[in-house]
């Protein structure tokens, strides 16, 4: 767990993935569950979903992906097809005339590299070098000689490995200052990765943790026996952290995080020291390997959990805590490690294989020459002034709501202009030189030097100096959007403006069904359950709304929840209306804007067809259940039908009736404003 996982945290966006239907069966919206075989008997008036997109989801072989298809993974899978094309004519190009630590050399030199990926010890990622110098590490770790000095290693660990086993910190935005960065301690993670819930139970997953840090001790020319009882030491030490944590939260956080700034706390460099009298707020800085003065503060999210951290961070316990760090760092590199040391030897490299691993290596320098070729001034521009006449539309919308105060009207329409729009890509970074050694002689050398840039990057982002893009870390080449309220912007990559999403030969009214749906959905996440609370400059502020409207507002909720949760997927599966509140809301009030911009019928039923082929989404059994409970997004199906019946256009178009699968009582249909 480093930056990466735990930069999930942080990044409170709300996204507008694609949730799940059912291949095996056609998908019903109703407590009477409809087996049709004939597909070309589905009624808009019963399942107007599947009467959209029933003979293209059974055209989808799921059997081949990961258990996905649909509009989205279409786009997506273009999109990765040319990337894989870009790679290709970058490799066959001339070296020569790629500049220093321009993206096409780090893309060709990595290529090249990945295609002899396994020429190093033993058929791994490392070369010989690297692997004295992750023994040198090793040894370093377990011959700290106090806990003071162990965590100036796992300093060094954090910059170069991304690794840090005690603190767990991430740069997050500050949510009491929109502009700035802040330092986030999340919670801890045992270096396994085994849930510290399960490990405080006992049992087999106490005793496999034990094991592993056995293991590894070993491995590191530890004597069995003393290796043994380590593990058992170290183990009782992690059920400690577990005592001490709120399980509730770790939880809530893993499925919703979009909750986590109620959760998140600051504390001042004194309240830290008050907290954590051990080691204070320079000790856990220096995990991070900060030592400036930059940081006033750090946000936590789970006080005891913190606290017995510090104190057991004593020299009782240095054994155990070289113990945790040592683990953490060798599964943290184990997939370049060589067999002898438990990681495993590459079999294969080939073109595939190197295609794969750039994508993953490079993947920003790779967006910005997919930009440089795919990018179409046309497009991008009719995309904006979709997206400034759908936010005109959204005023009027609020202005017409009619159970808001005109103060609280007042207010969401100017958090409303304050909305920054991040339209197709954003400017590509200037070529650096000094980045023309980071693909280094192999590829575990490679993935180190990748890591100190982005811990470089990390700091500079606290210090102010360094400002990330306005695309809150959304590549252009992203089939998705995002609205991220901590700085209240909206961000529609280039990769969303393609069919059935914008079609540059489509009506303006099938666009707007498609990518304005989109459009109007992350604009009305501003106003959803979860980023209601933060201000217009995205401070999180639960009172930037008067208290008349934010009681207004709960009851609206609290209806839409219900209304949501009523519906079911493969027959008996109740929608978690609370878990989807924030995607509901913005489904209805994205569908709700854009249907005010179509003048007549005709123009509305292209917006609800396009809108539900937009949404044509098949995935397995298994991952639709799964998904239930742990996507904030609605069953596909269910986003489109229970969406669309909420509007009296789609009765009178489709001639629905009460007799209709679709219907639903006029008294029953919700709307967010
Ligand atoms: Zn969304």
């Amino acid at each position: 767990m480093g930056r990466k996982a735990v930069a999930a945290l942080s990044s409170i966006m709300a996204l507008l993935m694609t949730g799940c239907t059912v291949a095996e069966s056609i998908p019903t919206t109703s407590e009477t569950s409809i087996q049709v075989q004939d597909i070309s008997a589905i009624r808009a008036q019963d399942d107007f979903y599947g009467y959209i997109n029933s003979s293209y989801l059974v055209s989808l072989d799921t059997d081949d992906s990961d258990g996905y298809g649909g509009s989205f993974d279409d786009v997506s899978a273009v999109i990765s097809d040319r990337l894989d094309e870009i790679i290709r004519e970058i490799a066959q190009g001339d070296r020569e005339s790629y500049l220093p630590g321009s993206n096409e050399q780090l893309i060709y030199d990595l290529y090249y590299l990945l295609l002899d990926a396994s020429a190093g010890t033993d058929g791994s990622f490392m070369s010989d070098e690297d692997v004295t110098s992750f023994e040198q590490k090793c040894a370093e770790i377990l011959n700290a000689a106090s806990i003071d000095e162990l965590l100036y290693i796992v300093g060094d660990l954090y910059r170069e490995y991304n690794v840090d086993p005690i603190f767990t910190p991430t740069v997050t935005p500050d949510l009491n200052d929109s502009g700035k960065s802040a330092v986030g301690i999340t919670p801890f993670y045992s270096p396994e990765g085994t849930e510290l819930e399960v490990i405080v139970l006992g049992g087999n997953d106490a005793s496999d943790t034990a094991r592993s840090f056995t293991n590894v001790l070993i491995d590191a020319g530890v004597d069995s026996q003393e290796a043994e009882e380590r593990g058992i030491e170290d183990t009782l030490l992690l059920m400690q952290i577990g005592y001490a944590t709120d399980f509730d939260i770790v939880n809530m956080l893993e499925e919703n995080l979009v909750e986590a700034p109620k959760y998140m706390i600051y504390l001042t460099e004194d309240e830290i020291d008050d907290l954590c009298p051990n080691v204070g707020h320079e000790g856990i800085l220096a995990t991070m390997g900060i030592e400036d003065d930059y940081v006033d503060g750090i946000y936590i999210v789970l006080e005891d959990q913190l606290s017995a951290i510090d104190s057991l961070l004593t020299e009782d316990n240095l054994e155990s805590w070289k113990d945790i760090t040592l683990l953490s760092f060798v599964n943290s590199i184990k997939s370049f490690l060589p067999e002898s040391y438990g990681g495993s030897s590459i079999a294969y490299s080939n073109d595939s294989y190197a295609i794969r691993e750039v994508k993953r290596y490079l993947s920003t320098e790779l967006s910005e020459e997919y930009v440089e070729r795919y990018y179409d001034e046309e497009t991008v521009s009719a995309v904006e002034d979709l997206v400034y006449d759908i936010r005109d539309e959204y005023e009027e919308m609020i202005n017409d709501c009619e159970w808001m105060s005109d103060e609280g009207k007042a207010l969401a329409v100017e958090k409303l202009m304050s909305i920054e729009f991040y339209i197709g890509a954003d400017e590509p970074h200037v070529t650096d030189p000094s980045d023309a050694d980071l693909i280094g002689a192999s590829c575990f050398e490679t993935r180190l030097a990748l890591n100190v840039r982005s811990y470089e990057r990390w700091l500079s982002e606290l210090r102010g100096e360094y400002e990330s893009s306005g695309f809150e870390g959304m590549l252009p080449t992203t089939a998705n959007a995002c609205y991220n309220p901590i700085s209240n912007c909206v961000v529609i990559p280039l990769g969303i403006m393609d069919a059935p999403f914008y079609d540059k030969d489509a009506s303006y009214y099938t666009n707007l069904g498609g990518i304005g749906s989109i459009i109007g959905h992350e604009i009305s996440h501003a106003f959803d359950y979860h980023s209601m609370w933060f201000d217009m400059n995205g401070n999180y502020n639960p009172e930037w709304m008067p208290q008349e409207d934010r009681d207004a507002f709960e009851e609206v909720a609290l209806s839409i929840s219900e209304y949501y949760s009523s519906y079911t997927v493969l027959t008996y599966h109740n929608v978690d209306g609370d878990l989807t509140i924030g995607e509901n809301m913005a489904d209805i009030s994205g569908l709700e804007v854009i249907l005010r911009m179509a003048g007549d019928l005709d123009a509305k039923k292209e917006i609800f067809e396009n809108f539900a082929v937009c949404f044509a989404s098949v995935s397995t059994r298994d991952i639709a259940l799964s998904s239930l409970s742990s996507d904030p997004h609605s069953p596909n199906q269910i986003r489109v039908n229970a969406t669309v019946a909420l509007f009296p256009e789609f009765y009178e178009i489709y001639e629905v009736t009460s007799e209709d699968l679709m219907y639903v009582q006029e008294d029953c249909r919700v709307r967010r404003w």
